[in-house]
């Protein structure tokens, strides 16, 4: 089985599951508990904590622990709203992960304006546009996502954070980071020393589902999100995931031991993927192509075929990547980044997406290679949008003039 779909999830390191086993086994105790085995859980959770904030740059009560990216953003996002109600527009991108733009949906129902900014049809975020919906006193929250899930696109989140605090340093700033962290440099204390809110997930990291991050930088007004008990400093009740905050945290700590060396060569299988399909099929277009990219990430759009057929032929040869397009969820919407980036019509539906991790190889890479160019012949000449004379697109000159 080839998996190289590492941006749906990743496999956990057994290094992570090493570190964990303890705290499933033998160390089980709850770490607000008063004796003595509880302590040294709690010892083991506040390591955790100091470890993971270490590697983002920032002081390890300015991270919460989560279930998952979702309840991260949307503990900052409705959090934010929560602590300053008089401030009642909200700006966002219209590529974020569902996790983001359906929280500002759900906040525009109530009353909240949303400006949505657009993308070029590279994937790059209007930032002309950004600048011009800040509104000095009453944008509350600016959530703009660090790397996108589908592309791979990067958005400069350093330099969008300058210009929103140089409007209204009261306006607060979030950033998914869901994609990026590990993959990409993230310093707190750094470029990004004026992001206020930042999340992610443990499972796109090698570490398992069910646990995820949100930093809040310390004076932030945030208003807390799950009521109850006093742990996470009372910002978030529930007993504390001990064994998967272990998890995640020692998957931080792989990632960087090993992380120039990882990005070096996931750099160069997904190139060397990239420009295999492209070189050696027609009417192959490479999504967010003239953007900053995430270096593990190869989205393309495959004319005149459909990505759940490219999808279901890729699964025969027990190849496990994803399509572009929401048709994988249940839906035959196309995806709303790639209709963002205005991708035209008989290319949209055969978007597929591979994502790398450290764990891809170069047999992997080269099998894919090998079978990709057949899978797309065969869907074309089944396809009622490719033109089997002229061997293009049915219509081709229309929907070039179109895009
Ligand atoms: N944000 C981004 C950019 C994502 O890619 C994902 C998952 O694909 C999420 C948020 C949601 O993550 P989780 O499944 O941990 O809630």
């Amino acid at each position: 089985m080839i998996y190289i779909d590492n941006n749906a999830t990743t496999a956990v390191a057994p290094e992570v599951v090493d570190a964990m086993r303890p705290y499933l086994e033998s160390e089980y105790y709850n770490p607000s508990s008063l004796y003595e085995p509880a302590e040294k859980v709690q010892k083991a959770l506040r390591a955790a904590r100091s470890s993971v904030a270490a590697h983002l740059g920032c002081r390890a009560d300015e991270i919460l622990f989560t279930s998952c990216a979702t309840e991260s953003n949307n503990a900052a996002i409705f959090g934010a709203a929560a602590s300053n109600p008089k401030r009642r527009q909200i700006i966002t991108t219209r590529v974020e992960h569902p996790a983001v733009l359906e929280v500002c949906r759900e906040l525009g129902r109530r009353g909240y304006t949303i400006a949505e900014i657009p993308v070029d049809t590279a994937g790059n975020l209007d930032i002309a546009g950004l600048a011009r919906a800040l509104t000095p006193g009453g944008t509350l929250l600016v959530s703009v996502m660090h790397a996108n899930n589908e592309t791979g696109v990067v958005f400069p989140v350093e330099r969008l954070v300058r210009l929103v605090k140089q409007v209204d340093p009261a306006i607060l700033f979030h950033t998914d980071a869901t994609q990026s962290v590990t993959k990409l440099p993230i310093d707190l204390a750094g470029e990004f020393r004026e992001v206020d809110l930042l999340s992610f997930s443990g499972h796109k990291i090698h570490a398992p589902k069910g646990v995820g991050v949100l930093f809040i930088r310390r004076g932030a007004p945030v208003r807390p999100f799950l009521f109850g008990g006093h742990q996470e400093s009372g910002r978030r009740g529930g007993t504390e995931n001990v064994p998967y905050i272990i998890g995640i945290a020692r998957a931080m700590e792989l990632a960087a031991e090993t992380h120039e060396a990882d990005i070096a060569r996931i750099t160069r299988l997904r190139d060397k993927l990239e420009s295999g399909i492209v070189s050696n099929i027609p009417y192959i277009e490479v999504n967010g192509k003239g953007a900053p990219r995430m270096p593990n990430t190869l989205n393309i759009a495959c004319h005149s075929i459909e990505g759940e057929g490219i999808l279901y032929s890729l699964n025969e040869y027990k190849i496990c990547a994803s399509s572009g397009s929401a048709c994988t969820s249940g839906s035959l919407d196309p995806s709303h980044v790639l209709t963002a980036m205005r991708v035209p019509f008989t290319a949209i539906h055969g978007s597929v997406r591979f994502s790398l991790s450290r764990y891809t190889t170069e047999e992997e890479i080269d099998r894919i290679l090998e079978v990709f160019p057949g899978i797309v012949a065969n869907l074309r000449a089944m396809s009622p949008y490719w033109d089997k004379e002229k061997n293009e697109p049915a219509g081709f000159r229309n929907w070039t003039e179109k895009k």
